[in-house]
């Protein structure tokens, strides 16, 4: 299978996703997860109309962006950012998903270049409370006033929530996940947050995803085949 054909099947699993939860595939968007894929894979995407891409490792995404300098893509950082890598994401990208904590949100309003629109976040959830994988606990009080607050940092726009499961072996389960991720931006957004973002679903639970309320999903592997 080429990418083109990949992409149309992943666009067409996202359209019957929308229907069966009737919802307009417009509210969704197709991040293309590109990470340890070269570059050439991400311009015949882009040819074919992705706009959107995700990249995991600072370095190797910068090397990327150089090479595809004159293409208007849309640049999304979705690894795990550490405060030393914040400058470059701040300047290099238009969202980050995967902030833990205020004090890299700080960072990342601190060091967005003022000559460019406020860089889009989402709040990274550890939503099935695994020991191992880093974001916020899912606790509403806690995750409310971490959301007040980042509103109102300057170079930054507080978009919404993201989560990478735990694997699940059935429908039910992932639902079950990605609806309480949905009622947590329910939550916030009844105390006065304005989060438009869910991003949430990757090349295995789009289907529930969509269902629960994603705006986003993360495919990789779909799209691009296995990585090296
Ligand atoms: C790698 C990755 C994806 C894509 O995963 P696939 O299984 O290849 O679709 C999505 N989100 C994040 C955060 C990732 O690191």
């Amino acid at each position: 299978m080429t990418i083109t054909e990949n992409l149309k099947k992943v666009q067409n699993a996202i359209l019957s996703a929308c229907q069966q939860a009737d919802r307009s595939s417009d509210d969704v968007t197709l991040v293309a997860v590109s990470k340890r894929h070269p570059a050439e894979k991400i311009r015949e995407a882009f040819e074919f109309g992705q706009s959107d891409f995700g990249e995991n490792y600072l370095n190797e995404a910068l090397e990327k962006q150089t090479l595809l300098e004159e293409l208007n893509i849309t640049w999304h950082f979705i690894g795990h950012i550490q405060s030393n890598k914040t400058r470059k994401i701040a300047e290099n990208f238009a969202w980050a998903h995967t902030v833990d904590s205020l004090k890299i949100a700080q960072r990342l309003s601190n060091q967005r270049p003022a000559e460019l629109p406020p860089l889009n976040l989402c709040l990274q959830i550890n939503i099935d409370g695994e020991e191992s994988k880093s974001g916020l606990d899912p606790d509403k009080s806690q995750l409310l006033e971490l959301a007040q607050t980042a509103e109102k940092l300057p170079q930054i726009k507080l978009r919404g929530l993201m989560c990478i499961p735990a694997p699940k072996d059935n429908k039910d389960d992932e639902l079950a996940t990605f609806t309480k991720m949905k009622a947590l931006q329910d939550y916030l957004n009844q105390h006065g947050c304005q989060l438009d973002t869910l991003s949430m679903g990757m090349s295995g639970d789009i289907d529930a995803a969509i269902m629960a309320g994603s705006t986003m999903v993360r495919v990789g592997t779909a799209i691009f085949g296995q990585r090296n």
